[in-house]
């Protein structure tokens, strides 16, 4: 799906191998693999077995299965023997073979380079540069926030002839991390955004951060940053130094005003005269990022004039796909703020993890930047509806329509512009489908968005799906090798969503997942979840659905086990998995520890089950103070989990870790551990884990009042103040399960990012605010929490009630970034 090729012995050489192996035929080398769940033009493509959280090695057979024959390998790591018609570059590093690679395509390239870093703004300044370069340069930029080791790398391989200048974002986390980073960007002119005053866990202090950072501009001819940020770094003198910021700068701020109706303009002096630019946001980060934008533009020669108009035009950037309900029982994935291969390339990979409906549908736009190589842009695109499967294009735009000839593979109905889809909507008839949104900006692909959701919801659950992920690998580093990972999504996964969870858990690997009830099992396997899912509540009533669904249940008693052994009988089936919970101290479900005998008697006298693992439950495992009877309980499963196999005569996992054990407990994972809230961003107790939020409820004012003194808000004549009060009814209450203890003060939400209090009692479906400190209008937005964990202490209870309490209709809204 590449332009650019090279032979693989190009390849070779541009590498450092130890040697290769070259078993199958040799072939031009056109795109990067590196994750055997995102394979694309196989027969082209290079793999690249990176060391993640799981070794890349260990998915060779797969991505060999499915038709990929180079690979690039780290020595002693696999029997490439087994693989006779593939071709193996066998090198120190994967990784530092991919970077080595991508530093040799860039090499190639003579057009300007622009790198960018800082602590924030890198992807908003990158976006931004591209909109007020577009119309000059035609230009690669990185998809997404691709910055990483991995992300710049591949940022990099997207450059081409047919492009004239690149930018690129690269960001660290660690000391160290740069030099890799600048070694493949060389730019030309290195922009520094800004640099946080964070303590960042990876660096040891401020001034080693800022260090680390500009790096990337050693041999740099041309650097734009603000001193304010650079502390007592010596950026490298070899270059031209273009500041911006305080006084003594090349373009030195002088002030801003807000401007009537929207947004500000911020006024400087640049060489001996006043200028100044418009642009249409008013807060502090937008206006940094704006002026770090009109700093670049000026250091590349770009005249006063033409920076003023375009400025004024800038748009916000949406740098988030969101996933929502649509109409007729349809997902809608929405990233309609851009069109392009590389983040088409990654909508559409989301797409596929989210596989809860038969038809994959996808909503595109003309692709605005492919005006000189339209052939090959389509060529492109079709092979990516084609690799993902997709089975049906609504296409926006007249390019669209002359290549219609590459999209006979699926349905294809073609519009000539959004007026015409919307009025054609209703004869689509899109139901049941997963349907992905994807447009340029100028098609204004938001309405419809608005077209295609359920009535927009205004109080809403926002879920980061990249935060879950991240969480997820905290406690995946924390396993020793070939320990297990079951992830309890239930409840609605702690209130978070179903099957959305569940797709990104098994996209991600997790090896098993436990529900509480039999439909919350079959709600998931409807959505096309595969992984084994364990049943911890099973009714008897609800055994056949269980069998019919692939579930496995948890069989806490005799009489449980009795009657799912009488129903496996009548249906003759044999050696049906199933969970024994044994009871070591929550005193709650599960076999007695003194019935072991008892129960490995009853075992061996059938074959109608097979016991896939035995666990129990820990009572205190984040309570230091209970620690010894944490101990207890431990000893007593693994005497009760060893005179069980003795019985038995065959293995099962054992597991009793949850979250809080998973971290405080590393000797106690045994073969598998159980994941819960920590997932979703609670429990970062000690030793401390870097975990990231992951729910986030907001609302909305529906209306504003001024209150005089003395008159009370709300039901039963509460809530009166000596002083007039602005109060906001906002669209939250018990029923959505803010609850009612947050009422009269003790709780507070952010509105305009200031805390205000609750006034009076919290009603069913609504609130109060005081909200007279603050300048709010109707329609603002009012986060409930982010935070749990502080606030569920308010109330004196735990995150847990507060997460599997946000209720059913408050509408769940998927992100990723
Ligand atoms: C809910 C649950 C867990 C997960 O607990 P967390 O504290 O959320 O990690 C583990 N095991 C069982 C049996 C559970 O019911």
């Amino acid at each position: 799906m590449h332009k650019q090729r090279y032979t693989l012995d190009t390849v070779i050489a541009a590498i450092t191998a130890v040697r290769t192996v070259i078993g199958g035929p040799v072939t031009q080398i056109n795109s990067l693999l590196y994750d055997s769940r995102k394979l694309i033009d196989t027969e082209h493509g290079l793999f690249f077995a990176l060391a993640g959280r799981r070794d890349g090695h260990q998915y060779i057979p797969e991505a060999y299965a499915a038709g990929v024959r180079n690979f690039v390998i780290a020595e002693h790591r696999i029997d490439v023997a087994q693989f006779p018609e593939a071709n193996f570059l066998i090198v120190r590093s994967p990784l530092t073979a991919l970077q080595e690679l991508a530093a040799f395509h860039r090499s190639r390239f003579n057009y300007p380079v622009i790198g960018i870093t800082g602590s924030n703004g890198k992807t908003i300044v990158k976006e931004w540069l591209y909109e007020l370069l577009a119309p000059e340069y035609r230009i690669a930029r990185s998809p997404k926030s691709y910055n990483s080791q991995l992300g710049v790398a591949l940022s990099l391989w997207e450059m081409d002839d047919a492009h004239d200048l690149a930018l690129i974002e690269a960001g660290i986390s660690e000391v160290g991390e740069m030099e890799p980073l600048q070694r493949m960007i060389k730019p030309t002119i290195g922009v520094l955004t800004n640099i946080g005053p964070a303590h960042d866990a990876g660096f040891p202090s401020l001034q080693t951060k800022i260090n680390e950072k500009i790096r990337l501009f050693s041999d740099v001819p041309q650097v734009v940053y603000n001193p304010d940020y650079t502390g007592d770094a010596v950026i490298p003198a070899s270059g031209r130094h273009f500041t911006w910021g305080p006084q003594g700068t090349v373009l030195e701020v002088t002030g801003y005003e807000p401007l009537p109706d929207r947004g500000c303009r911020i006024h400087a002096r640049y060489a001996g005269g006043d200028v100044n630019i418009s642009i249409p946001f008013a807060d502090d980060a937008a206006r940094e990022n704006a002026t770090c934008c009109w700093a670049v533009l000026l250091a590349m020669g770009y005249p006063q004039a033409t920076i003023e108009t375009r400025m004024a035009r800038l748009r916000p950037i949406e740098m988030r796909l969101e996933m929502k309900q649509g109409i007729n029982h349809c997902s809608i994935i929405d990233d309609s703020y851009s069109n392009d291969l590389s983040s088409l390339s990654i909508a559409l990979n989301f797409l596929k993890q989210q596989h809860q409906h038969p038809t994959y549908t996808v909503v595109l736009s003309d692709i605005p930047d492919g005006a000189n190589n339209e052939e090959e842009i389509y060529n492109s695109v079709s092979k990516l509806l084609y690799n993902n499967k997709v089975n049906k294009l609504i296409s926006v735009g007249d390019t669209f329509l002359r290549h219609r000839d590459k999209f006979r593979f699926l349905t294809h109905y073609a519009f000539q512009d959004v007026d015409h889809l919307l009025e054609a909507l209703p004869e689509l008839a899109l139901r049941d489908e997963t349907i992905l949104l994807k447009g340029a900006r100028k098609f204004a692909f938001e309405r419809i968005s608005r077209a295609l959701t359920t009535k927009s919801h205004e109080t809403i659950f926002e879920i980061n799906l990249n935060a879950m992920e991240h969480n997820l690998n905290q406690y995946r580093a924390r396993l020793s090798d070939d320990v297990k990972l079951m992830v309890m999504v239930k409840a609605f996964s702690y209130g978070s969503g179903s099957f959305e969870i569940a797709n990104l858990l098994q996209f991600n690997r997790v090896d098993y997942l436990a529900v509480a009830y039999v439909d919350e099992g079959v709600e998931l396997r409807r959505a096309g979840i595969r992984l084994p899912i364990m049943v911890m509540s099973p009714a008897v009533a609800s055994f056949d659905a269980l069998l019919q669904h692939r579930l496995e249940p948890e069989l806490f008693s005799f009489s449980v086990l009795d009657d799912f052994i009488r129903l496996l009988d009548e249906r003759k089936i044999t050696d049906y998995p199933v969970h024994i919970k044994v009871d070591t101290g929550m005193h709650r479900l599960g076999f007695s520890t003194g019935d072991v005998k008892l129960l490995a008697d009853r075992l061996q006298s059938t074959d109608t089950v097979r016991v896939q693992s035995v666990f129990s439950h820990l009572v205190a495992a984040g309570e230091p103070a209970h620690d010894a009877f944490t101990l207890e309980q431990l000893a007593a499963f693994h005497e009760f989990t060893g005179r069980l196999q003795d019985a038995l005569g065959y293995a099962f996992l054992r597991h009793i870790s949850n979250t809080a054990a998973i971290q405080r407990w590393p000797q106690a994972q045994f073969d598998m551990v159980r994941l819960g809230i920590g997932l979703y961003g609670i429990g970062a107790g000690e030793p401390p884990l870097a975990l990231q939020q992951v729910g986030t409820l907001k609302t909305t004012v529906t209306q504003l009042r001024t209150v005089p003194a003395g008159d009370t808000v709300g039901y039963g004549r509460r809530g009166a103040s000596t002083h007039d009060r602005v109060i906001a009814t906002v669209k939250i209450g018990y029923a959505d399960g803010y609850d009612r203890r947050f009422g009269n003060g003790v709780g507070q939400m952010l509105v305009r990012g200031t805390a205000v209090p609750t006034v009076g009692d919290i009603c069913m479906d609504m609130c109060m605010l005081d909200v007279t400190d603050v300048s709010v209008e109707e329609g603002d937005e009012a986060v409930v929490f982010g935070d749990v964990e502080a606030l569920a202490r308010t109330i004196g209870t735990i995150p847990y009630e507060l997460l599997a309490g946000v209720s059913q209709r408050v509408k769940r809204v998927y992100y990723q970034e």
